[in-house]
């Protein structure tokens, strides 16, 4: 990890080195500009080149975004269903699969994605998903018209008749990457040239961009900091709306604001991955112990009152259920700290299941995200984006609980903000043979430090 090159921002540069664009009417989105206050500095500034792409970006998407004369044109393209040729304006339409953390992910990816090939970036916002985010580029919006032409958005499957691997597979082009019609064309190029392009995934696929040598030299001048994608991406993109920001501020004004410091816990047991109740929370207090982020209990009774000077932290747990809380702040009401700290525990909500259909609940999930990226210190779980992305907001490296405890490491810090690539491809294109190990291909390619081998991070 290269640390921050020279410059440190301030939290009065409202506009995060550049990241954020002028032109905003900053009450109609207050997070946009007030988030960074409540964050840690980031020592990372983003390149001129990654600034002035966005600003053309953003030029593109006001030219070419819904209900321009350039966006009716390329719908009436589509719905005539003549050419395949490509339009001056081209689209990724990204279609949402699971939860909030994943579709983050997967947002952040194909924007890159179209960054890199000048294509304009437009989600199918459900009604789940409605007054999450606010617009992220200015007079314009990247919100999929509700009558986009093409219906069903949701039941795009991998096996659908139009999709990449299909065709390949029906030879309507052929394993070369050459279409039907005989031009030949690598992969990525003929990809760039498809007027419209439906992407759904819930995967944080940018490592796998670092892999096509056609991107290296665009993808160096952006991010000469290569870990840092994601805390620059996500941080432009993704600003809580003014209702999901009345959740965030009043949580942190009554229960975080005052403390000296805070620390983030992110629990989440995968149903598929069950962890017994007893053996996380030991994890949890033996990370957060053994890494002097929380102070050990003091075992002597009677216990002796704070001092008025005493330091206080306030813990954020978040979890769909409130045992950890409820244990944690058992601890530290029951005794007092070694160190003479007074440790507050909080939890805003406990929603017992997942229920990404619900847009309440999703306000809720996006909340408390939001409120994890203020942390001091952050302690995640691993595998789950929904702790990817308080990081990458936070510019945070986070101490990692593992999904498979393993006695002695109760946890592990991860080396950057970078999210982790989950299902990365296992074929080397350059050797032409699967079962690669990709991380050798590209040596800044890695393996993440929170799952198994053979997951990829950057
Ligand atoms: P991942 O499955 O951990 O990678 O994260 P996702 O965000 O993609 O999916 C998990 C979903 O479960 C979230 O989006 C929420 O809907 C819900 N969820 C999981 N953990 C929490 C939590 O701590 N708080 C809240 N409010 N919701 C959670």
């Amino acid at each position: 990890v290269t640390a921050g090159i020279g410059s440190v921002e301030s939290p009065e540069d409202k506009s995060l080195g550049g990241l954020l664009p002028p032109g905003f009417d900053e009450s109609s989105c207050l997070s946009r500009y007030q988030a960074a206050l409540y964050r840690k500095a980031s020592p990372h500034k983003p390149s001129p080149f990654l600034v002035e792409k966005l600003r053309r970006y953003e030029a593109l998407h006001r030219k070419c975004g819904p209900n321009t004369e350039l966006y009716n044109r390329s719908i009436q393209q589509l719905e005539s269903d003549h050419s395949t040729g490509p339009m001056e304006c081209n689209y990724v339409v990204w279609i949402p699969h699971y939860g909030l953390g994943n579709r983050v992910m997967s947002i952040v990816s194909g924007f890159l994605y179209a960054l890199l090939n000048d294509k304009v970036l437009l989600i199918h916002v459900d009604q789940d998903m409605e007054d999450l985010f606010c617009e992220p580029f200015p007079d314009t919006s990247w919100v999929l018209p509700k009558d986009f032409p093409i219906e069903n958005l949701g039941e795009f499957e991998g096996d659908a008749t139009l999709s990449y691997g299909k065709l390949i597979r029906d030879k309507i082009i052929n394993n070369d990457m050459r279409f039907a019609t005989k031009v030949t064309l690598p992969a990525y190029q003929m990809l760039r040239k498809i007027p419209w392009l439906l992407l759904r995934t819930d995967e944080y696929f940018v490592p796998s961009l670092f892999l096509v040598d056609e991107y290296a030299e665009d993808l160096q001048q952006l991010f000469p900091e290569r870990t840092t994608v994601f805390h620059h991406l996500v941080r432009y993109l993704f600003h809580p709306t003014n209702t999901v920001w009345g959740y965030v501020m009043r949580y942190y004004q009554g229960y975080l604001a005052k403390a000296d410091e805070r620390i983030g816990i992110q629990i989440r047991i995968f149903p598929l991955v069950p962890i017994p109740f007893e053996t996380m929370l030991n994890q949890i207090i033996n990370c957060t112990l053994s890494q002097h982020i929380l102070p050990a209990i003091d075992p002597q009774e009677p216990a002796a009152a704070p001092s008025n000077a005493a330091k206080v932290k306030a813990v954020l747990v978040t979890n769909l259920n409130s045992g950890y809380h409820d244990r944690l702040r058992d601890m530290y009401y029951e005794h007092s700290t070694t160190t003479g700290e007074v440790i507050t525990v909080h939890q805003p909500s406990h929603e017992k299941q997942q229920y990404t259909d619900q847009r309440s609940h999703n306000v809720k999930a996006w909340s408390e995200i939001t409120l994890l990226s203020f942390s001091d210190v952050l302690v995640t779980t691993a595998w789950s984006t929904f702790g990817y992305v308080a990081q990458g907001l936070g510019g945070l490296k986070p101490w990692i609980l593992p999904r498979h405890p393993r006695p002695g490491v109760a946890c592990v810090q991860a080396v950057s903000t970078e999210a982790c690539f989950h299902a990365p491809p296992d074929y080397d294109c350059k050797a032409r043979k699967g079962g690669a190990d990709l991380s050798a291909v590209a040596p800044f390619v890695r393996h993440c430090e929170d799952v198994e081998r053979y997951k990829h991070s950057i």
